[in-house]
């Protein structure tokens, strides 16, 4: 990977981005792509936008979307002693908290905390096996009591764990919110790639940082009626099963390193999946293929049914440990689906149709 890049992405991982709050991730993705495209833009809801004019005004106008946003947490309650009670910000599993290191992204900067935990000495032995609820789970920031907690922090402020990107063997990587930051690295990418290529695409290219995927798919709901694409291709993580206790029979056979993860079914217009396919080809890239009978729960589900229907396409980067502080990826994998939608994107056409027939 570009040294440059790799710089990029670091950055966009260590920035903190729960849901709802997603400008710190945004502010890195925006002063990354302004080089590269003709316009940067944004609207009321936080989502980030680079869009490339192609060759004219086309159409066929396409939208790609990663979301920038990262599961999380939220202070609730603050309790007499200074400590903090808190809610989840999208799925975390609470086995993994006690223990950990979190920062509360408070109005005077960040500040760490750790999740607290009674020692094992302490656990009545029938108690061992016993998952504490969230809610009975709370952060201590050090503070003396209430008040002093409380000239730092303010209920609804958001917690991420701690660890941004550090390099394992080889290519791979782990960081905590891989899912979707390398969505919207992935996007980026695909802008720079295009914006320092001499011949511009015959489309119109609208590059999407997007928010609040987490809570339901909301920025790409809006930027989506917002672009009115005539193709969209949501860039997500996917579970890899390469590792032990996931069910290959359940998941899919999908390993990293081994390429994007190419969705078919009924969330993915058929024509854009064999352009896709096409690309993958032209280009030689790797690409392992997931059978996706549903809406498939990713920005791809709102694209699709957005104002009249749109094209959809979603291209997924395997990923380890997904919603965990250690999520693990290959960088390999970054790059073959840059490489992959920029061929795609210089597959279309205006006379393209991608009415089923
Ligand atoms: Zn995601």
């Amino acid at each position: 990977m570009r040294p440059d890049s790799f710089e990029f992405l670091k950055a966009l991982s260590a920035a903190p981005s729960p849901s709802g709050y997603e400008q710190p991730a945004q502010k890195v993705f925006r002063e990354y792509i302004q080089n590269f495209v003709d316009e940067v833009q944004t609207d009321v809801l936080g989502n980030s936008y680079g869009v490339i004019r192609g060759q004219g005004e086309g159409p066929p106008t396409v939208m790609l979307a990663g979301h920038c946003d990262e599961v999380g947490f939220m202070v609730q309650y603050i309790d007499e002693n200074g400590f903090l009670y808190f809610s989840s910000i999208g799925g975390v599993d609470e086995q993994l908290l006690p223990g950990k290191r979190v920062c509360v992204h408070t109005q005077k900067g960040p500040l760490m905390g750790v999740i607290g935990r009674k020692p094992i000495h302490l656990i009545d032995p029938k108690d061992r096996e016993k998952v504490v609820k969230m809610h009975n789970q709370f952060i201590d920031i050090g503070a003396q009591n209430k008040k002093e907690a409380k000239k730092s922090v303010r209920i609804g402020d958001p917690i991420t764990f701690v660890g941004g990107l550090d390099k394992l063997m080889g290519d791979r990587v782990v960081s905590r919110g891989f899912d979707d930051k390398v969505g919207s690295f992935i996007v980026a990418e695909v802008l720079r790639r295009i914006g320092e290529k001499k011949n511009r695409p015959r489309c119109i290219v609208y590059g999407v940082s997007t928010v609040q995927e987490e809570l339901g798919l909301r920025g790409a709901t809006t930027s989506a009626y917002q672009i009115q694409p005539d193709v969209g291709i949501a860039i997500e993580v996917g579970h890899a099963s390469d590792y032990p206790e996931v069910d290959k029979k359940r998941v899919g056979e999908h390993k990293l390193g081994a390429g994007p993860i190419v969705a078919r079914g009924a969330n993915i217009n058929p024509l854009v999946y064999e352009l896709l396919m096409k690309a993958a080809k032209k280009t030689k890239t790797p690409v392992q293929v997931l059978g996706a009978p549903r809406a498939t729960g990713t920005d791809a589900s709102v694209i699709q049914l957005s104002r009249k229907g749109v094209a959809t396409g979603l291209v997924s980067i395997p990923l380890r440990y997904m919603h965990t502080p250690t999520e693990v990826l290959s960088l390999k994998d970054l790059e073959a689906a840059c490489q992959l939608l920029v061929g795609f994107i210089y597959e279309l056409t205006e006379k393209m149709s991608f009415i089923p027939a």
